[in-house]
């Protein structure tokens, strides 16, 4: 799939055609008045459509154009065959105005025709379609990750793969805008040609991209990653040759929302990075591991209650309402509270001084995923208490790779309920 091409520039050649066409009337003006005079001289005005016509067809109107070349068209012919056949002289006067009349509504027709459609191709198009790469865009991945999760739940195998420009900012910093644009679609363009039909390559965001394997082998997907990381370095930039790094990640029963499995990539993304970049790294994977997400449902619904003493709580969340409500939940129900959508921000939180005692965390986030935030800080705080928030969730999350000492996870929309006696039951749960 492309993008819809941007309307042509009217080239030299159509402007001198235009200039032509309309000084054929201005000429016979002065030059054979008389002639113009005759029944025949109304066929000269025909050829002061034709500039109209020309802009019409370069900017992309094809239906003006049309209805334009098929006025031109139906008057000469009238024209021609009144002539033809002798017939008397009709009212010119009347013919003018009728004619006037029916170039007018053909334009008006032609125009609202074409707004239509083109408003209708770019909304498409806008809706899943990213403008720079013609890839599909975050949308459109998101709406196959879901498809394909639920197919996976019912037996279908399902891999996922990150991708991410190395030292990309570089480019822009020292090349420019045009030249990080243009790596992007070569980049594009190797990850489109490696790509199976049945398969979804997207750009998931700035120099990140993803591509979901359906019924694909952990082997396989490993070796897509590595011939599309062999064929980047073969990508020249004004910087020298592209490099990415790549997470895969296999689904796992339990893990209940396609927001973990790519969270799980990017961690493995994250890890290659750290690793050195221009490498792939495959995910753990936890099979069999034990249920790291004790269902809600079985929570004593009397731990609702306060919070013991004055309990911390820090919340990240790129999505501002999300954030907003729940901060006020927390402090009306007696929590210390710290809001940010800033990884930066947790990470040196947890750094300096007393860290908070529980983490309430996004899962898909677009600096950082909540998988690899929560990684990081447990490097620093090995006792991290978690709770995960994340989108729709197609069955329940018992999946052991979620990072953390104790976590809770809480499907999006929040239920303010659950919510809060998820947070109780983390605070409280003994951790091991
Ligand atoms: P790393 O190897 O750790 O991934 O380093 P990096 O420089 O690639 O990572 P970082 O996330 O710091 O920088 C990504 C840059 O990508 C920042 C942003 O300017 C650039 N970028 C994002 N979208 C576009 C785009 O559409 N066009 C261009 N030219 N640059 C973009
Ligand atoms: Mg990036
Ligand atoms: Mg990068």
């Amino acid at each position: 799939m492309t993008a819809d091409p941007a309307p042509r520039a009217v080239p030299l050649r159509a402007l001198v055609l235009s200039i032509a066409a309309l000084s054929v009337p201005v000429l016979g003006v002065f030059g054979f008045p008389a002639w113009l005079q005759e029944e025949q001289g109304m066929l000269i005005w025909m050829t002061s459509l034709v500039p109209a016509f020309l802009l019409a067809y370069y900017r992309g109107l094809r239906g003006v154009a049309l209805a334009l070349a098929a006025g031109m068209a139906v008057l000469s012919l009238t024209q021609v065959s009144v002539l033809a056949l002798g017939v008397s002289g009709p009212d010119w006067k009347l013919l003018l105005t009728f004619v006037t009349a029916y170039v007018a509504i053909c334009l008006a027709l032609g125009v609202v025709a074409e707004l239509l459609h083109r408003e209708r191709r770019a909304a498409e198009s806008l809706a899943l379609i990213d403008g720079l790469t013609g890839l599909p865009n975050r949308r459109h991945a998101d709406m196959a990750l879901d498809a394909q999760f639920a197919a996976a739940v019912r037996g279908r195998r399902l891999v996922v793969v990150v991708f991410d420009l190395d030292r990309f900012k570089r480019i822009n910093d020292q090349h420019g805008h045009d030249a990080g644009d243009a790596a992007l679609r070569g980049f594009a363009e190797v990850l489109r040609r490696n790509t199976r039909r049945m398969d979804l390559t997207a750009r998931f965001g700035g120099e990140e991209f993803i591509s979901i394997l359906g019924d694909c082998e952990l082997s396989e997907a490993l070796r897509f990653a590595e011939r599309v990381r062999d064929e980047t370095r073969r990508v020249t930039t004004p910087a020298g040759a592209l490099t990415v790094s790549a997470g895969v990640a296999r689904f796992d029963q339990g893990m209940g929302t396609h927001e973990v499995l790519v969270a799980a990539a990017d961690r493995a993304l994250y890890a290659a990075k750290e690793g050195g970049r221009d490498r792939t790294v495959v995910a753990e994977q936890h099979a069999g591991g034990r249920p790291a997400v004790r269902p809600v449902a079985g929570v004593a619904a009397q731990s609702l209650g306060a919070p013991r003493g004055s309990e911390s709580v820090m919340l990240i969340d790129d999505d501002s309402d999300v954030r907003r409500s729940l901060e006020r939940l927390l402090k009306v129900a007696g929590y210390r509270v710290e809001a940010t959508e800033d990884p930066d921000e947790v990470l040196r939180r947890f750094e300096d001084g007393v860290p908070p005692d529980l983490l309430i965390s996004d899962i898909v986030m677009p600096r950082m995923s909540g998988l690899t935030l929560a990684d990081r800080l447990q490097q620093r705080a090995p006792g991290l208490r978690v709770v995960y928030l994340s989108g729709y969730v197609q069955e329940d999350v018992a999946w052991a790779g979620l990072p953390g000492a104790v976590v809770g996870f809480v499907p999006k929309p929040v239920e303010l309920k659950d919510f809060l006696t998820t947070v109780r039951d983390v605070l409280d749960r003994q951790a091991g």
